[in-house]
């Protein structure tokens, strides 16, 4: 196992996030020159949201920061796996306790990475406030960037490219906690949790 983390650990985000591209629901409509644009403008924009925030609360501890902003925070005990937690409209904030704890026992049993479960909790809560900020505010890059479905004489039908959003989500956690946040480790653990074949296969798209 140690050399399968080692070897996802020299991914690098921007792979990662070239990957995650290739996932989206629409990405035969996606332009191939078009990726490195809608990664660099997808990162910038998660990390211009992570500046302003920082600068906004004083480069205060995310949880005050969410405090600060009247978010209202759970930790549940959930059922449902594959998941760290979510973000409900308007104001809320669900994070899985059990989800957090099993990362936090894989990186203590199959890593050599010291990380606390409080680490893993700050994670995820920057990555779902990232996902508020998103709702509030229609007008960043990742809401408003659509392609071109088809079109028919004169309909045209558009959408969202959905994982822009989540470039973007890890983006900005790397901005406000300063330092690695592991993501692609942790949808790792999250799929190797659920089914060890769908992880030992995102294992070998991504490395390759
Ligand atoms: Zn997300």
């Amino acid at each position: 196992m140690k050399d399968e983390i080692t070897k996802l650990l020299n991914i690098s985000d921007y792979d990662y996030y070239k990957y995650l591209l290739n996932q989206d629901p629409i990405k035969n409509k996606i332009d191939k020159n078009k990726i490195d644009y809608l990664i660099s403008e997808s990162v910038k924009c998660g990390e211009d949201e992570g500046d302003k925030l920082l600068k906004k609360y004083n480069n205060q501890d995310i949880f005050k920061i969410v405090k600060e902003m009247n978010l209202d925070i759970s930790f549940t005990h959930s059922s449902e796996t594959g998941y760290y937690g979510y973000f409900e409209e308007p104001n809320k904030i669900v994070i899985y306790n059990n989800s957090v704890e099993e990362a936090y026992e894989f990186f203590k049993s199959e890593t050599d990475i010291l990380i606390s479960k409080e680490y893993i909790e700050r994670v995820v809560l920057a990555h779902e406030l990232f996902h508020y900020i998103e709702y509030k505010k229609p007008d960043l890059f990742i809401n408003t960037y659509k392609i071109k479905l088809w079109s028919v004489l004169k309909y045209t039908r558009k959408s969202n490219i959905a994982y822009l959003g989540e470039i973007a989500a890890m983006a900005f956690a790397n901005k406000l906690l300063g330092k690695d946040t592991y993501s692609h480790i942790l949808d790792y653990i999250l799929l190797y949790n659920l089914d060890k074949n769908q992880a030992d296969i995102f294992f070998q798209e991504i490395t390759n």
